[in-house]
């Protein structure tokens, strides 16, 4: 007799979050597979962390060496693999000096102290960091209070200071909201948890001028954005900004748990002790990280993306024009939401379950789409045809 995983989970797991009813136990590029043997594409793609795919030959090899070598020190020690990661991401970006830790969270919490010193050491004493509504930058609770998102902070009220949420894609907002305690703005390029919501073409432009003008700190949130997802290697890159800081981490370690903070080197002002963690930077999350970073950059798979991207939304605008249930599609990169006019997420989600392919919900309403960079085209046509065909299910199309 088959074990019953999803019983067993509910007996011994504290309930954090409502999973999907399938227990994956295989991954392979853009696929996975369940204990009974079915077969699905991925296009949660572990929450746009998988950017090799699953098990990527590449990184496979680079853990799998590592783990028969040195697998964690301290960070009492020096380490290559650190090292090695660390230089190829500054060659590979406009920042100077890099903080390796294990999640986004942690990235973010980083990259807050850092402005946060900031602050202390050249802004008077300025603390406050001014974030958008309805973004997303982590579970910690500071992150919590970053997060514009009420329903994530209410459990937990009071929240910690020093955070001010506005409206996202609004210069005028921010400019609002600054004032002799702000020390830095921190947005993501894309809001992704949010529902996948795009700024305007001169937002962060606009944004980067407002810091200059009052010397606050620019802190960009591509740990959903960047490794490529957007089709450059990170999302600033196509906005002609520079962040000061930029946080990192999904996406740098094809699932390989691993974050990092890139900073310019006239805000590293990081002294030793400062600011520290027992795991982050490991030899195993660093060789996994330097071995995705070194093929996306010697393969172009941000180029790739950029292909692929044009191929899904060209595809999901056709289901817009055919399902009048569909409100709106939008995406950038490989990074794409369908929005619908009722909250028919749960619905089409579950079918599309039951027709072989993950995809995943940021609301009642919205359907997230963030497969791995090396999807090909026709797991795309094959994704959007399942998607079409539950579509079906729920709504009449127009020509019906
Ligand atoms: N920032 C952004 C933009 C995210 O999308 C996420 C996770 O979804 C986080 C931060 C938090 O990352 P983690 O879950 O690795 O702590």
């Amino acid at each position: 007799m088959m074990t019953d995983w999803q019983q067993l989970e509910s007996e011994y797991l504290l309930r954090t979050v409502s999973r999907v009813p399938v227990t994956l136990v295989k991954g392979e590029g853009a696929r996975v597979w369940d204990d009974a043997g079915r077969e699905y594409l991925d296009f949660v793609g572990g929450w746009a962390v998988n950017s090799l795919g699953h098990c990527h030959p590449a990184v496979v090899d680079a853990i799998t060496e590592q783990s028969r070598t040195l697998i964690q020190t301290s960070n009492q020690f020096f380490t290559i693999p650190q090292v090695r990661l660390a230089q190829l991401l500054v060659w590979s970006s406009c920042f100077q000096r890099v903080f390796f830790c294990n999640s986004g969270t942690e990235a973010n919490e980083a990259a807050i102290k850092l402005a946060r010193k900031f602050g202390k050491v050249r802004l008077r004493g300025a603390f406050e960091v001014i974030t958008a509504i309805n973004s997303f930058h982590g579970r910690t609770l500071a992150m919590v209070a970053a997060t514009g998102q009420e329903k994530y902070q209410r459990p937990y009220i009071p929240m910690p200071d020093g955070f001010v949420n506005v409206e996202y894609d609004d210069v005028a907002a921010i400019k609002k909201a600054t004032t002799a305690r702000t020390c830095a703005v921190m947005l993501e390029a894309v809001q992704g948890e949010g529902g996948v919501n795009i700024p305007q073409d001169n937002y962060l432009k606009e944004v980067r001028q407002w810091c200059d003008q009052k010397h606050i700190l620019l802190i960009l949130d591509e740990i959903q954005t960047g490794m490529g997802r957007m089709g450059s290697l990170f999302a600033y890159q196509q906005c002609e900004i520079e962040p000061d800081i930029m946080t990192l981490a999904k996406g740098l370690g094809s699932g390989v748990p691993i974050g990092a903070v890139l900073t310019k080197e006239e805000m590293s002002l990081f002294e030793p002790g400062d600011h520290g963690t027992t795991f982050g930077g490991n030899p195993l999350a660093c060789a996994a990280g330097y071995a995705t970073l070194k093929f996306m950059v010697d393969n172009r798979i941000p180029h790739q993306v950029s292909r692929v991207s044009k191929h899904l939304m060209d595809k999901l605008q056709g289901l817009q024009e055919k399902f009048p249930c569909v409100s709106d599609v939008r995406g950038r990169g490989l990074l794409a939401a369908i929005q619908f006019h009722e909250a028919i997420a749960d619905d089409v989600l579950l079918r599309c379950l039951k027709k072989g392919l993950l995809i995943n919900k940021v609301g009642p309403d919205i359907l997230r789409l963030m497969p791995p960079l090396i999807v090909a085209e026709s797991d795309v046509s094959q994704a959007v045809e399942i998607l079409q065909e539950a579509l079906m299910e729920v709504s009449k199309p127009k020509s019906l």
